[in-house]
């Protein structure tokens, strides 16, 4: 009698098991990766390294950026300042989080960077810029995404442009700008990556207010969110 309820209880608890393994999501936010890269350094590398695997042609290790027309700030350290509040808000969703820098004293190149990602087989790797042209009157975001036709970047363009594609909408929806997302396939950090990846320009030094803004820790936060939940959304497809 014992025995027979004892083989029902069991019967039960495997159909739970089971019911449990199917209905668990694919990507969890544990075992979501997350590269972030505040782009360059305290001080560029012109050294050349080579543009794609293979490739002859050379670019600098890492250029130097831009820095602001008002605030006169670098903006290697901009960009750090927005990565490191990225880094919390994704920690404090349960992702895991992969820094390629945490500090301006170093020496990684781009490859080397997207090479961090790739020991890292991270799920994205968000790449924080900020823009500068000749015109101050432009603002706004730019997204860049790994070519569609590249030679090196076909494989990564579909998940690296659904991530761009919900990064636009949340940013849209907080009311920033974005002027566009374009694909490269002259970028070394896109040409080594072998996982998905974004180059988020988060708006342009050149432009006076918005210079200011960028240097803001409301206005990071606020664009640090956007890409926190519009990597959330990116998420939510992958178990679609
Ligand atoms: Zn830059």
């Amino acid at each position: 009698m014992l025995k027979g309820k004892i083989k029902q209880l069991v019967y039960v608890l495997a159909i739970i098991a089971i019911a449990a393994t199917y209905s668990m999501p694919a990507y969890t936010k544990e075992n979501f990766t997350v590269c972030i890269d505040p782009g360059h350094q305290a001080k560029g590398d012109p050294k050349g390294e080579p543009i794609a695997p293979g490739s002859g042609q050379r670019k600098a290790r890492v250029s130097s950026g831009t820095s602001g027309v008002a605030t006169k700030k670098a903006e290697y350290k901009v960009n750090l300042e927005a990565a490191m509040i990225l880094k919390e808000i994704l920690t404090a969703k349960g992702y895991q989080v992969v820094m390629t820098r945490e500090t301006h004293d170093i020496n990684i190149s781009n490859a080397e960077r997207a090479e961090v990602a790739n020991k890292a087989k991270a799920d994205m790797t968000i790449r924080i810029h900020c823009d500068s042209i000749g015109n101050s009157g432009k603002s706004g975001a730019v997204l860049l995404v790994p070519a569609k036709k590249g030679a090196h970047t076909a494989k990564i363009y579909e998940p690296s442009y659904k991530y761009a594609q919900l990064l636009k909408e949340a940013l849209q929806k907080q009311g920033v700008r974005v002027n566009g997302i374009y694909e490269r396939s002259d970028i070394t950090g896109f040409n080594w990556s072998r996982v998905p990846v974004v180059i988020f320009e988060m708006g342009f030094m050149s432009n006076w207010s918005e210079d200011r803004m960028l240097s803001d820790k409301n206005h990071q936060t606020k664009l640090m969110q956007a890409a926190a939940s519009a990597l959330e959304a990116y998420n939510q497809t992958l178990n679609e």
